[in-house]
């Protein structure tokens, strides 16, 4: 189906599934070889990229550990501006590799605001693996290292995604109209 509703809203198909599963092979193939004998830990920061998450952690060949950790700055279609940490982060990153997992990127606050306190820890390095980016609407300056699609600035639903809880399960990625 092409176009469909969440709520009381209407999306069109944006990226479909064989699109998202290329791109996600193409990511993980290239953290593969930039990993070669390293053992990365993934941080999934929940609930959005549990699938993203989910497909990248399968197609890897590398050594990985990866945990989840919840933060919240969403409610509806626009950002609540509050960085909340709900689960914590339980591993020791000290030395570690460490490769944040997000479902999308978009004005950066969120990630702004949670990459200094992994930074106190020490990794040894510390990067970002975002399915989305909404470049244009960056408003903290932030540089993802693995990007699998740099989209637009609509509102998105799908993979992971939600719209006030729902549309998470859908395969593909709808754009509102
Ligand atoms: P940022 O802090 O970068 O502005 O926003 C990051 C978070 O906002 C994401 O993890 C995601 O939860 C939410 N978000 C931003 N844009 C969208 C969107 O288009 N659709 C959905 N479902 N969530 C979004």
């Amino acid at each position: 189906m092409s176009t469909i509703k969440v709520h009381d809203k209407t999306f069109d198909i944006y990226l479909s599934e064989e699109t998202i599963q290329q791109r996600v092979k193409e990511l993980a193939a290239q953290i593969n070889t930039d990993y070669a004998g390293k053992r990365p830990l993934f941080i999934a920061i929940l609930n959005g990229s549990f699938m993203f998450a989910a497909d990248l952690f399968k197609q890897l060949t590398v050594e990985a550990e990866i945990c989840f950790i919840k933060l919240a700055s969403y409610k509806g279609m626009k950002s609540s501006g509050n960085v909340v940490t709900s689960i914590g982060l339980e591993d020791d990153l000290f030395g570690k590799d460490v490769i944040i997992v997000e479902d999308i990127v978009d004005t950066g606050k969120t990630l702004h605001n949670f990459l200094p306190k992994l930074g106190h820890q020490q990794p040894r390095s510390l990067k970002i693996a975002t399915l989305l980016h909404k470049s244009e609407a960056t408003v903290f300056p932030l540089h993802p290292d693995y990007v699998g699609f740099d989209i637009p600035n609509k509102f998105v639903v799908g993979y992971g995604l939600d719209y006030d809880g729902l549309g998470r399960n859908l395969k593909e990625i709808y754009q509102v109209i």
